[in-house]
């Protein structure tokens, strides 16, 4: 019977462990992928953590898990595909079917970004494209970008995007957006932001990096970055019937990572939040291995 399992190392998850594990307890950390890291590892340059500018994703991950490893947790790698809840805590079961039992479970699964599948996708994925302005804007000062995308993360890409590089096309496949009127309204009047509605990518090409953006009605537009938001898949399938979800599909809990179901805890890009980076997935992962250690203390 473990104290503490953590689904997932992520950030969130590997620093839910080095919190739990510092307050002596059992800790066990599940991951899917070998050696896995999380998202972090896709990023070739990170410049916003603090500390480590200019670090490379893949790098980052591998000090987190070395500083994890070196407390002595352990790790086991294996996809958590249901969850039961108990008289003593949770049987959490494996999708090679071994059942790990522990008195709390931190589940800390992420979010993928949703992909564009277009011609020249896959071949200009982090060679132009990106799916995170605020990671990346910075590496496309006075350049010509694209976003793609109609709800409130392409909006607000668009806005930040426009403090920061020459021109932005803001693309969407409709004429109406579903993000907030108001930031709307501010892209209007931004002299360096053209918005194209009712036109769908259709093609991204270029030599090494992407170059240009065919699109379906028609027009090409030379661009240097394209930023896609067309919304995350929060890995939440394991839990949705035992945790309450918000509308869209991600676990409600507050910093402290309480969920609807106790001593059960969730961390990082899987929450209600605002801001998914690294750093606010670290600091999830600090508040809610508080609260599985004030649940076990108190119980
Ligand atoms: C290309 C890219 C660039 C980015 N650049 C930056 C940046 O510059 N700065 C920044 O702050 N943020 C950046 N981000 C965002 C940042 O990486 C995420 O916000 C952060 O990694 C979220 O951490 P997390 O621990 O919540 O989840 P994740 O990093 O998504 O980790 C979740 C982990 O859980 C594992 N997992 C999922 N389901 C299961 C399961 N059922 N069983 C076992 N394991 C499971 C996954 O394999 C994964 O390892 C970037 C993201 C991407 C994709």
């Amino acid at each position: 019977m473990t104290d503490v399992l953590i689904i997932g190392s992520g950030p969130a998850g590997m620093t839910a462990a080095i919190y739990a594990k510092r307050a002596n307890l059992d800790v066990l950390v599940v991951e899917k992928e070998y050696e896995g890291t999380g998202q972090m590892a896709e990023s070739s340059r990170i410049d916003n953590y603090p500390g480590f500018y200019g670090s490379n994703g893949y790098e980052l991950g591998e000090k987190i898990r070395e500083h994890v490893e070196a407390l002595g947790v352990a790790f086991f790698e294996g996809e958590a595909v249901s969850f039961e809840k108990t008289a003593t805590g949770f049987k959490t079961t494996l999708e090679s079917s071994e059942v790990l039992e522990s008195k709390t479970v931190i589940y800390t699964a992420g979010a993928a970004h949703r992909k564009l599948t277009v011609l020249g996708s896959e071949k200009f994925d982090n060679r132009g494209i990106s799916y995170c302005a605020s990671c990346d804007g910075a590496f496309y000062q006075k350049r010509d970008v694209a976003v793609i995308g109609g709800g409130n993360s392409a909006l607000d890409d668009a806005l930040l995007l426009s403090e920061i590089c020459n021109k932005v096309y803001l693309i969407h496949r409709r004429a109406e957006f579903r993000g907030d009127a108001s930031i709307l309204e501010k892209l209007e009047q931004k002299e360096n932001v053209e918005i194209i509605r009712n036109a769908k990518v259709q093609e991204i090409v270029g030599e090494k990096k992407a170059e240009k953006l065919l699109l379906d009605t028609g027009v090409t537009l030379e661009i240097q970055g394209i930023f896609v938001a067309i919304g995350m898949i929060p890995q939440t399938e394991a839990v949705k019937d035992l945790v309450t979800l918000d509308e869209s599909g991600y676990i409600k809990a507050g910093e402290d990572g309480i969920t609807s179901e106790p001593g059960f805890f969730v961390a990082g890009d899987v929450r209600t939040k605002e801001l998914r980076q690294i750093i606010t997935a670290a600091a999830d992962g600090a508040n809610a291995a508080n609260s599985a250690i004030q649940y076990i203390i108190r119980k």
